[in-house]
């Protein structure tokens, strides 16, 4: 028989055409779902041999394939092994995208961090050394990621610098599991915060650097890199801390929804940036503690990778906690003014 919209010749009983992926009999596969949907309750040995039966005309790397190969799953859990045919895994396409070539990499990210240093050092009182130094410290942290990213063979849009959001990477890939995951989470911290131990020990060894610029400097990387480190995803935090429980979040949440109050009704400041972390990071929030619950592949990985991961984090938030509030005092005690974010 030929499909009827490209007219590829086919098998007969096939249901989606190989080429062009038109349903070609839907009918057939319909009574032959409903008759499965049927036997479910009385006879799921039954309906699992139906269900069996529709996958031989579905494509492997299709949706449906793939929804009724985890049903027979489900309804074949407490029967002998051979009670079912042997049935082929679904195969899973992932949506890769290669990487851009280096230079188009390199002129998206030298283009946009030239643009952030431009409006930085035209808005923000520092100036531009400030500016160019703040970015340059951005840059440090998201090269911590890529390097991460290279490790694991991940493919990633080049970082992008946006003014007053900080930077971002796309992945263009999905990480194959959580540990993964927190691993390239976790690399712009971990870089970011030795690019801000850098500019103090400029500043503590280099007589030259012996400046407020300087001290500043290490004072915003340190500020930036916890403040990332917040347990709740789209937020570097939130990456590192779901390979250990994604519940974390919880906090990470209740932190953000109190520190966008407090600055609401305290300091009668509206943190847009806040608001839109909340906004990205509900949906996702609501998703992932779903399948989390069905026991989901992506989050077993071993006690031993979580707890190394756990002590990694809060190892870099105390570091950081404290060479904020160090760097606080000093900027207060030597020059006399006070900083915030
Ligand atoms: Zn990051």
């Amino acid at each position: 028989m030929g499909c009827p919209s490209c007219g590829a010749r086919l098998a007969d009983g096939t249901l989606v055409c190989t080429q062009c992926g038109t349903l070609v009999n839907a009918e057939q596969l319909n009574a032959l779902a409903n008759e499965a949907m049927r036997a479910e309750q009385e006879n799921p040995y039954a309906a699992a041999q139906l269900w069996r039966r529709t996958l031989d005309f579905l494509p492997r790397d299709s949706e449906p394939y793939a929804a009724i190969h985890q049903r027979i799953g489900q309804l074949s859990a407490g029967m002998p092994a051979d009670a079912i045919p042997p049935v082929a895994p679904p195969i899973q396409h992932r949506r890769e995208r290669a990487n851009d070539p280096w230079p188009l990499a390199v002129a998206k990210t030298v283009g946009s961090m030239l643009l952030s240093v431009l409006i930085y050092a035209n808005l923000l009182p520092g100036g531009w050394r400030f500016a160019a130094g703040f970015v340059a410290l951005m840059l440090v942290h998201e090269m911590g990621h890529v390097v991460a990213m290279w490790y694991y063979g991940l493919s990633a849009s080049p970082p992008i610098f946006i003014p007053f959001l900080g930077a971002l990477i796309n992945l263009r890939q999905d990480p194959p599991n959580a540990k993964v995951e927190a691993i390239v989470g976790i690399g712009g911290p971990l870089a970011g915060t030795v690019g801000a131990l850098i500019c103090y020990a400029l500043y503590h060894y280099v007589p030259a650097l012996h400046t407020e610029l300087m001290l500043d400097l290490a004072y915003f990387g340190f500020i930036l890199n916890l403040f990332n480190l917040l347990p709740v995803p789209p937020l570097d935090g939130g990456r590192i801390t779901a390979a250990v429980s994604p519940w974390i979040w919880m906090f990470g949440l209740a932190a953000l929804v109190l520190v966008f109050l407090g600055q609401l009704f305290l300091q009668h400041t509206f943190n847009f940036v806040m608001l839109l972390i909340l906004f990205f990071a509900l949906p996702r929030i609501r998703a992932t503690l779903r399948a989390h619950g069905r026991d989901n592949p992506y989050y077993r990985i071993s006690r031993a990778s979580s707890w190394t991961i756990a002590g990694l984090y809060v190892t870099l938030a105390a570091v950081l906690i404290l060479a904020t509030l160090g760097t606080q005092y000093l900027i207060h005690y030597r020059f006399g003014h006070d900083v915030g974010f």
